[in-house]
């Protein structure tokens, strides 16, 4: 559908079929969004610059890559791959697709809302006032959104960190984005916007979620995004006593869930680890006031942490400084993350070339991380965050095929000499040109294959406006 062949009655169609689409049993839902996706298909990929982030297969400077089914069967050269469509690679360079670690999808359509330079129109204070009249259909609309937006700049798997979750059907309709948008990612459910801190999270959907409500393909999985606990100074996402986030979480490993919080408070990484509940099965967002000790502790427990760079840089140092060199070299496990895109757009490019300056210039080449390093940390190290490094993350025979290909011809990256640097130094979005999850090819030479973009855009816009006639 293009946009001039859209009026008000197909958009009102839309809604109320998506509306319709929410309330469905999930076989018929399951049923509705396979079928809008592309097929698993059989292809190689010829003559690409191949980064692996495999250890034992490394990068080759010409080779192939042969997906069929959603599964990579071989990386290597002239792989015999007969009655396979074949892509032409040469002037790219094919990569794992970029793992976002944590990005709040449910904010996504606030754009025209939110104002960076503005206090009272910050992300806080928009995000608190339109969040708690959202209806199903909103968070649908503003998931697929920014899912979109990720696809387009080579991100395959995202860290919905829903911390608005205001029913069971608001936690169905961010799934279904993620599903009929064909992303690979955890859905984190949360609690909705202004549920009062002595309130627990309803532990029984979330059973509910794990039981029936993911898809069947392994694509999602679930998680939880914890209120902040203990003495965290920014209480519009709620902070939670101690005793609540050991019900919480507790009910979450009962389910054998992961945990994810933000940590910008003080103290927090110490009060939690004297309750007991560090592990490997929770990730830290924004920790930009650790203290060696608490490096330790998150090194010891294995606490992964998720960086933001974007945002986080454009905080003003009272509030913490990115700390990369000092996690890494106290062996704390790192990925980067979007965290909203309101004020800036959805680029990991950007994200790993200012942790590159950021380190540089903090610590003056103390801690060397290298551009190898932060692709790394997009990829395997963001999968490993995630739980799912034996799926994707890397490209080897037997993983899922997420991998995108960045052209090197466009003007703002050729000539390319060390990939790596091209990919952190030069590389936009606009590169990307072919983006691949579990095999579907959903984006093709800049286009999407399946997803309507100007649908998408305009049903966004209808929400906007329905939302700030309910908040007023
Ligand atoms: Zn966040």
């Amino acid at each position: 559908m293009h946009r001039d062949g859209i009026n008000r009655r197909t958009i009102l169609a839309a809604s109320t079929a998506v509306a319709a689409a929410m309330i469905l049993p999930r076989g018929a839902q399951a049923q509705s969004s396979a079928g809008a996706l592309p097929a698993r298909g059989e292809f190689v990929i010829r003559g690409a610059n191949v980064l692996t982030m495999d250890a034992t297969l490394g990068d080759l400077a010409s080779g192939d890559v042969h997906v069929r089914n959603g599964a990579i069967v071989a990386v290597g050269q002239n792989i015999a791959a007969p009655g396979a469509e074949v892509i032409d690679g040469r002037g790219m360079i094919c990569m794992p697709g970029l793992v976002d670690t944590h990005w709040h999808h449910w904010t996504n359509i606030f754009r025209p809302l939110v104002r960076n330079d503005v206090g009272s129109l910050g992300y806080f204070p928009v995000t608190a006032k339109f969040g708690p009249h959202y209806q199903p259909v909103d968070s649908y609309r503003s998931v697929r959104l920014g899912l979109a937006e990720a696809l387009s700049a080579g991100i395959t798997t995202t860290h919905n960190w829903s911390h608005n979750t205001r029913s069971p059907a608001h936690a169905d309709a961010e799934i279904k984005a993620m599903q009929d948008v064909g992303m690979r990612g955890r859905f984190a459910y949360g609690t909705a916007l202004g549920v009062g801190n002595d309130q627990p999270m309803d532990l029984a959907d979330l059973a509910r979620v794990k039981r029936e409500g993911l898809p069947g393909d392994g694509m999602i999985t679930l998680g939880i995004c914890s209120r902040n606990v203990g003495n965290d100074p920014n209480p519009t996402r709620g902070t939670v006593t101690i005793e609540m986030a050991k019900r919480e979480w507790g009910g979450a490993r009962e389910l054998g869930l992961p945990i994810t919080l933000h940590t910008s408070g003080p103290r927090v990484t110490k009060l939690l680890d004297d309750a007991g509940l560090l592990g490997r099965n929770v990730q830290f967002v924004h920790p930009l006031n650790t203290t060696p000790e608490d490096r330790a502790i998150m090194a010891a427990k294995g606490v992964s942490y998720s960086i933001s760079p974007i945002g986080e840089s454009r905080r003003p140092v009272s509030a913490g400084v990115i700390q990369l060199g000092e996690l890494l070299e106290a062996g704390v496990r790192a990925s980067l993350s979007i965290d909203h895109v309101t004020t800036y757009n959805c680029d990991l490019f950007v994200g790993m070339r200012l942790l590159y300056s950021q380190n540089l210039h903090r610590l003056g080449g103390k801690v060397r991380v290298t551009t190898k390093r932060l692709v790394e940390l997009s990829t395997i190290d963001g999968a490993r965050d995630l739980g799912i490094a034996d799926k994707v993350g890397s490209l080897a025979p037997g993983k899922r095929a997420d991998l995108i290909l960045v052209r090197t011809t466009d003007i703002n990256i050729a000539p390319v000499g060390d990939p790596y640097d091209a990919i952190v130094f030069l590389a936009q979005p606009n590169n990307v040109d072919t983006v691949v999850v579990d095999g579907r090819i959903l984006r093709r030479k800049n286009q999407f294959t399946a997803l309507d973009h100007a649908k998408v855009l305009q049903e966004a816009a209808e929400t906007i406006a329905a939302l700030r006639g309910r908040a007023g």
